[in-house]
């Protein structure tokens, strides 16, 4: 590095403290040396200023040292290379940016030929996936020389059949050498952009500017990243550089219609099904001549925010402002009347800093869609305490038993009406996706499948668990018998063709006749069902050309209950994440994965990128810049009648144990001030408990000291939930504090508040984690990874195929899973342990989060207190963050002594406040 040695930060915005600098520094000194490092620094430390502060600061001297270097670059001639140069910058220098129009030429080549090179590769892979769709010469000459038929049904269409015409498939090469193409090119309409043409807009802007050094940050959630935008404002970057924020339709849409319908996957359709219906309408227009007016209904006029010249208009404006988050794109986007979501992607050919959700950088197809580039550029993945479970749910792909009637009938339906009007290519195809469809379904309405429950069993876990099965993706294959269709090309019918719009667009079509039959909502329901069903069966199929042991299948048959069935799906479920991650990895100049808590690092090393050694990784840790006089982590073995905490799945139900931490809750609250939050293991939980003490009298005390809230299960309830919950501390804490006195929070691990959500100061005072949150052991696919992780896998080839497939499949019940994890004595015990542990961090991370912040912390469970058992899956507090574990009283002999501990440490903070008060 030739600048910044002395490694300032001036952009940082306070005098750093000395654990800011040294991130800062570790951070500058990663970006400079490429590849993966790991910071974890924890929550309430700055983070996320440093990062901005070091990695924009990097950017900006790169990017200055680059101007130096295309200057003296003219004036050095080839041979006098300088091999001390960092390989990013060779890289960088010598990728000259070639004539636009030849780029596009090689690019267009290069995807074609990646396209097929994908293919053969599979197809030699795959042997026994055979080709299904190679017919006789007989049956071809059929299929193709069938012109006359297709011409009787044309001419026997009637007016409103000519309507129809709209929903024929174009004819489709397999064979060609577009590698799968539909022959006829469809009809755009230049006013308006599609998102297919827009994706194409930006794809050029993309190729233009593939060599621009960038960094993109990504969180997980969008509060994250609009909290990264209110830092990244405190600094002059904000203004220097050029910064987009990218996000969901969900998140950016502020067309009312769209909006309204709620949920991400019915408005990614709707926006798309506008454009497609605008395409088509523009598509009729053409076909009857300019002077011919066609009735616009709503769903034809397209999407009106979407409109070329407004989403120039949006550009202009949005790149003179300093850094915008998405509630700010979508106030601007308001006021012009122009989409924030396709406009913000127009910014990102100038965007030097690129802030983005997860999924949007992890996905390959996200990626793909947003047309995002990630040669040589720098990635920071914030929160990623979970990533390698994060990254791999990302590529699951699940598809119901609904889902599979209605594309059934859909696809049933429009082969009725179209097969003679099909080209061979085409109906091959659809017959296809008839014969999966139904296969799909058989299997999950197989009788001899259920487990031979002849009495629905009434505990609802027994009742998932039992039918629930797991197969490779080799075993379901040839247990559907649909091992000889080509999946791979059949994968590529489903996104090259429209078969997903042709179908449900017909489909929608025959719903709207019966409107009057069935009611408005129902048809809805139905078309958007039929939609997002394609496309789960598209992922699904995309999922089983995986290899054989990258994943696995999971058979969950609809179970019965009182009134009929319920659930029933096929999910695909990813196990490996290493292939996903290095394709990030590969391209990237250097990944930054950083977090409050990142340990174990092992595990994620393991799962992600195991070809690293862990000695080569650099990883940074640091502690907390509050005093240690400020936290009070306790380890409570024993509650206040000196009965012993067990929370474990067997005893943690006995009313003796509900009992206890009522006991010990009733007593916290005299002694902890303002707020104290309570973690339970799940919801289920949460209510035994709140209904147990409601009848015993003990939630009447608790009330006496604190008011109580519950953590909702919906997640749109949460903000005014927390508001309210905020409020009763803000007024409770300052009157009479002998009488009702703050409040206590009911949380759940795992929901919406053990993640993401802050307590600082008075809403945090006490955090109190209940028992050891493990996973439930009759979770099949955390059994599958446990599986996988430990490589207690069998091989397929171990296993007779040609037997009943059903015999070999794994079902799995709560003493099941527990068996199989006693049965784990390595990686795949850490990982369980790991999970528990990272859910024990997350909840009381929560609390503490800033320098005067001060909170007791109390793990309620005897495992706390002691170490491992052998041969038990008890925990290790060694996984708790260094902060925590350095002070944590691990070992209190009653309660009496908890109570002390508890009352001394409030007491100083009084006292200080008061000394501070009056100061
Ligand atoms: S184009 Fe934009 S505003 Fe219109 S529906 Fe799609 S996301 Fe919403």
């Amino acid at each position: 590095m030739e600048k910044n040695t002395e490694m300032e930060f001036p952009a940082f915005p306070y005098k750093p403290y000395s654990i800011q600098l040294d991130f800062m520094k570790f951070l500058y000194q990663s970006l400079d040396r490429g590849g993966i490092s790991m910071l974890e620094s924890p929550t309430g430390t700055g983070k996320t200023l440093s990062m901005i502060c070091s990695a924009l600061q990097w950017l900006v001297d790169r990017k200055n040292l680059d101007g130096l270097k295309n200057n003296e670059n003219g004036k050095l001639s080839e041979d006098n290379e300088d091999d001390d140069e960092p390989d990013w910058l060779k890289n960088f220098v010598l990728n000259k940016e070639p004539d636009l129009a030849e780029r596009k030429k090689s690019i267009r080549k290069k995807e074609i030929g990646v396209r097929w090179k994908g293919m053969g590769k599979k197809e030699e892979k795959e042997d026994v996936v055979r080709d299904l769709f190679s017919y006789s010469e007989g049956e071809g000459k059929k299929g193709r020389g069938n012109d006359e038929e297709e011409r009787d049904g044309k001419m026997k269409m009637g007016v409103d059949e000519v309507d129809e015409e709209e929903f024929l498939l174009e004819e489709y090469d397999s064979e060609g050498e577009s590698g799968g193409k539909s022959k006829r090119k469809n009809v755009g309409d230049d006013d308006v952009l599609s998102s297919e043409e827009e994706e194409e807009v930006d794809g050029i802007g993309k190729e233009e500017e593939e060599a621009r050094l960038r960094v993109y940050f990504c969180s997980r959630t969008h509060s994250q990243l609009s909290q990264f935008v209110k830092e990244l404002r405190k600094t002059k970057f904000a203004s220097e550089l050029n910064v987009v924020c990218l996000g969901s339709r969900k998140n950016f849409c502020i067309n009312e219609e769209v909006l309204k319908l709620g949920n991400s996957t019915r408005i990614n359709e709707r926006c798309l099904e506008l454009q497609k219906n605008k395409k088509r309408e523009a598509s009729k227009m053409k076909k009857l001549g300019a002077g011919k007016r066609v009735r616009c209904t709503k769903a034809s006029s397209g999407c009106s925010m979407l409109r070329r010249r407004k989403i120039e208009e949006f550009k202009n404006e949005i790149i003179q402002e300093e850094a915008l988050d998405i509630e700010d794109l979508v106030r601007i986007g308001s006021s012009l009347g122009t989409c924030p979501y396709y406009g913000s992607r127009r910014m990102m050919p100038e965007a030097d800093l690129v802030v983005l959700p997860y999924q949007s950088l992890l996905s390959k197809s996200s990626r793909e869609s947003l047309g995002l580039d990630l040669k040589n550029s720098v990635i920071i993945i914030d929160e990623a305490h979970n990533l390698a479970d994060t990254l791999i749910s990302m590529y699951d792909a699940k598809v119901t038993v609904s889902q599979l009637n209605h594309l059934q009938s859909h696809l049933d339906g429009y082969f009725k009406r179209f097969r003679n009007l099909l080209g061979p290519g085409n109906r091959r195809y659809i017959q296809t996706l008839m014969i999966l469809t139904r296969a799909f379904s058989q299997i999950l309405c197989d009788d001899k499948n259920v487990m031979g429950h002849t009495n629905p069993p009434c505990d609802a876990e027994e009742i998932k668990s039992a039918s629930d099965t797991t197969m490779t993706i080799n075993e379901f294959l040839f247990a559907l018998n649909i091992d000889n269709i080509n999946l791979v090309k059949l994968s590529h019918y489903m996104k090259e063709s429209n078969i997903i719009y042709k179908v449900t667009g017909y489909g929608d079509k025959a719903i709207t006749s019966r409107k009057d039959a069935v009611g408005d909502r129902e048809a809805a329901g139905e078309e958007h069902s039929a939609i997002s069903g394609f496309r789960s069966l598209a992922d699904m199929l995309f999922s089983l050309t995986n290899k054989d042991s990258d994943g696995k299948i999971i058979i969950s048959r609809p179970r019965q209950i009182c009134n009929g069935q319920e659930g029933g799906y096929i999910k695909y479920v990813m196990l490996t994440g290493e292939k996903i991650f290095s394709q990030v990895v590969d391209q990237a100049h250097a990944v930054i994965l950083a977090g409050g808590t990142l340990q174990p690092i092992e595990e994620t090393k393991e799962r992600l990128f195991p070809s690293l050694q862990l000695d080569r990784l650099p990883f940074f840790s640091c502690g907390h810049i509050i005093p240690s006089e400020n936290i009070l982590p306790l380890a409570v073995k024993h509650g206040p009648s000196n009965q012993s905490f067990d929370f474990s799945y067997k005893a943690r139900s006995s009313s003796a144990m509900i009992e206890e931490l009522g006991l010990l809750l009733s007593n916290l609250v005299t002694v902890v001030p303002e707020g104290v939050v309570v973690f339970f293991s799940s919801f289920d939980y949460e209510a035994q408990v709140y209904d147990a003490w409601k009848g015993s009298g003990i939630l009447s005390r608790i009330m006496k000291k604190k008011r109580i809230f519950r953590e909702p299960r919906k997640s749109t309830d949460v903000e005014a939930f927390l508001r309210d919950y905020k409020e009763a501390i803000d007024t409770l804490s300052v009157s009479d504090p002998t009488s009702c006195n703050g409040a206590i929070l009911l949380a759940v691990v795992g929901g919406k508040i053990s993640e993401g959500i802050n307590f600082s100061d008075g809403t945090g005072r006490c955090i109190v984690m209940v028992g050891l949150p493990y996973p439930s052991p009759s979770d099949i696919e955390l059994i599958e990874r446990v599986k996988h992780i430990e490589g207690l896998e069998k091989t397929t080839s171990s296993r007779n195929l040609t037997s009943s497939v059903y015999d070999e499949c794994q079902s799995v019940d709560v003493e099941t899973g527990f068996h199989i994890l006693r049965r784990c004595k390595g990686r795949g015990k850490e990982y369980y342990e790991n999970l528990c542990m990272k859910a024990v961090n997350q909840c009381i991370g929560r609390a503490i989060r800033h320098i005067n912040d001060y909170a007791a912390i109390l793990l309620v469970d005897a495992r706390y207190a002691s170490d491992s058992t052998k041969g038990s899956f008890a925990h290790s507090t060694g996984k708790l963050p260094q902060w925590i574990k350095s002070n944590l009283v691990s070992t209190t002999h009653n309660y009496g002594e908890v109570h002390r501990l508890l009352h001394q440490f409030f007491k100083l903070h009084r006292k200080k406040e008061a000394t501070f008060e009056q100061n």
